[in-house]
Order: structure tokens, then C-alpha cells, then sequence
């Protein structure tokens, strides 16, 4: 158990960008001050509806605003602050965030749109999760229908993890399984998960127009996904190429660079407000 705890904890480090021991050192010490000081801040990013172009969902991306060092992505900051325990508030943070500003959009006219939220394995090992969400979503007057909860496949596809996800379901959130495909994807867990959404991980959808068996895996998620009644999102993409082949073989959404990178509210907004009139 310990172990494979390890092994999550370094998931989403990039090699490339594995801060060295000190700058982790200055992490931890950090992350406090910063859920203190507010310097926490969240991007959003556009899910467009492959058939139609039209804009349906956003993606909500933590950044840490740091006085000295800038904008930090989470890559570098999300593994310490899950190891310390620190992801607790600060997840619940980025929910406050988020519904603060649905409602400010919904205030200001513009039609609600749903919004993803990442969500940490140790926040569902939270006995009551369920509440401690539906709490927020409470004291903000945000309908859950509003709010899509991401998990990845770990997470989803422990045993106790069931009750929770039927609860959040009941209460109206949808559910997305995050990095599809990356992990331990048991077919038999697709089959008795109360999910909604499946996200297919960007390493797949690198792959098309270069890699057979990248293009074949999509090919097979997307028959799967769609006998199971499962949206299917597919991540990072970037290209043309990449983009007609997912609307070829009826991939229902599309996040990536093609269209938007994470961008914060006000540059997301004149988005949300073309697609009243349009
Ligand atoms: P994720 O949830 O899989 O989010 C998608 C990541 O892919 C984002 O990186 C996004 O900027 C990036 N991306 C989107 N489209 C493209 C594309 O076309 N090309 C490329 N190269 N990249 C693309 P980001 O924002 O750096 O987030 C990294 C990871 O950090 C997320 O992966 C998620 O696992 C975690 N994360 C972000 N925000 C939160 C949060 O609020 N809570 C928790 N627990 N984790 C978070
Ligand atoms: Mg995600
Ligand atoms: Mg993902
Ligand atoms: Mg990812």
C-alpha cells in the first residue's frame, strides 16, 4: 500500500521539471503561507463538442502565484502538497474558487457552463467527501450540476471507492475518469463504476497519425466507451490530424492547444459571452 502510494506521489513528476531536493524543501515550506496569503489561482480550460465546435465545459488547472518565482505549474507543487496533506485545503480551496466564479459569470448574465475539477486520491479517502463538496457547492448556491469531478483510474478503481462516487452522482456532480488508459484500466471496474466520462490521456492521442497501436487503443476505448453509454474526452490535442481523427471515430469532446490553452477568467469570459449569441 505504502508503495504504491509512493509510486502516485511521483505520477505526475516530469523529469524535466523534478525540482531538486532544496527547491522541495522551499515547496512544503511554502504551500502554507500560500493557502494563507491567497496566491493560489486557477486556469481554465475550454472542452469543445467535436461535432459542433461549440464550447461545453471548461477545465480548472491550479497555479500557484508565487511573489518570487512566478507562476508554478502544479506538476511541480501538487505531488508535495498531496505528501504533506496540505492537498486538503488547498483542493477545497480550488472548488471554492471555481464556484465563486461560476457564480460571478452566472450574476454578470452569462449562461452557467460546467466546470471539471480535479480531485486528489487522498481528498477521497475522506470519509465525508461527499458532504464536505456538496458543503461548498451549498454555501456558494452553485447547482452540482454545474461541477464535473475528475479522478484518475487508481482512485476510481479502488474497492470503497463506490459509495462515494454514488453519493457525489446523486447529488448531481458527474463524474470523469482522468488519464484513461495510463494506469490500471480494469474493464471489469468500467463496467460497475457510476462514472459519466472517460478523459483519454494525452500519450494516446500523441500518437495519431504516428503510432498504429496508439490510434488502434483510441479506436477500442472509443467502441468501448460508447456500449458502456460514456462520454469520451480526448486530451492535449494539438493538431488537425489529430483533431479529424477523433471526430471520425465519433469522440464526442476535445480539450487541447488546438483550441485554448489554460487561460485565466477574464480571457476565458469573451469565450462564454460569444457563445450566447452564437
Ligand atoms: P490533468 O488533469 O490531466 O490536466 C491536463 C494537463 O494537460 C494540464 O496541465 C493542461 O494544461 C495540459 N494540457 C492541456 N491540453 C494540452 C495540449 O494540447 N498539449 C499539452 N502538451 N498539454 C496540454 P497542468 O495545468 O500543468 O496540470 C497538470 C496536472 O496537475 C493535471 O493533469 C492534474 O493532474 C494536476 N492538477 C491540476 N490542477 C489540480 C487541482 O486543482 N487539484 C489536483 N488534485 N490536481 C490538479
Ligand atoms: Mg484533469
Ligand atoms: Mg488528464
Ligand atoms: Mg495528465
Amino acid at each position: 500500500r505504502a508503495k504504491e502510494e509512493g509510486k502516485n506521489l511521483f505520477r505526475f513528476y516530469d523529469p524535466a521539471m523534478n525540482p531538486n531536493a532544496e527547491e522541495t524543501m522551499e515547496i512544503k515550506l511554502g504551500l502554507r503561507r500560500a493557502l494563507e496569503k491567497n496566491e493560489f489561482t486557477v486556469h481554465y480550460q475550454p472542452q469543445i463538442e467535436a461535432r459542433t465546435g461549440k464550447l461545453i465545459g471548461l477545465e480548472a488547472l491550479i497555479r500557484w502565484e508565487h511573489p518570487v518565482r512566478g507562476l508554478i505549474p502544479p506538476n511541480h507543487f501538487i505531488p508535495i502538497a498531496e505528501e504533506t496533506g496540505l492537498i486538503l485545503p488547498i483542493g477545497e480551496k480550488v472548488l471554492s474558487i471555481v464556484c465563486a466564479q461560476s457564480i460571478a459569470w452566472q450574476r454578470a448574465g452569462i449562461p452557467p457552463i460546467r466546470i471539471a475539477v480535479n480531485l486528489s486520491a487522498r481528498q477521497f479517502a475522506q470519509e465525508d467527501l461527499a458532504e464536505r463538496i456538496n458543503g461548498i457547492l451549498e454555501r456558494h448556491g452553485l447547482d452540482p450540476k454545474y461541477i464535473e469531478l475528475e479522478i484518475t483510474e487508481n482512485t476510481a478503481m479502488k474497492d470503497d471507492m463506490q459509495p462515494a462516487l454514488n453519493e457525489l452522482r446523486e447529488r448531481g456532480f458527474t463524474i470523469a475518469i482522468d488519464d484513461f488508459g495510463t494506469q490500471y484500466s480494469s474493464l471489469n471496474y468500467l463496467k460497475r463504476l457510476p462514472v459519466d466520462k472517460i478523459k483519454i490521456d494525452r500519450s494516446f492521442v500523441s500518437g495519431i497519425a504516428r503510432d498504429r497501436k496508439d490510434e488502434a487503443i483510441i479506436v477500442a476505448m472509443l467502441q468501448i466507451a460508447n456500449r458502456l453509454n460514456l462520454t469520451v474526452i480526448a486530451e492535449g490535442v494539438e493538431t488537425n490530424e489529430q483533431l479529424a481523427f477523433l471526430r471520425d471515430n465519433n469522440c464526442q469532446e476535445i480539450q487541447g492547444f488546438i483550441f485554448s490553452k489554460p487561460q485565466p477568467a477574464e480571457r476565458i469570459e469573451p469565450l462564454l459571452t460569444k457563445a450566447l449569441i452564437s
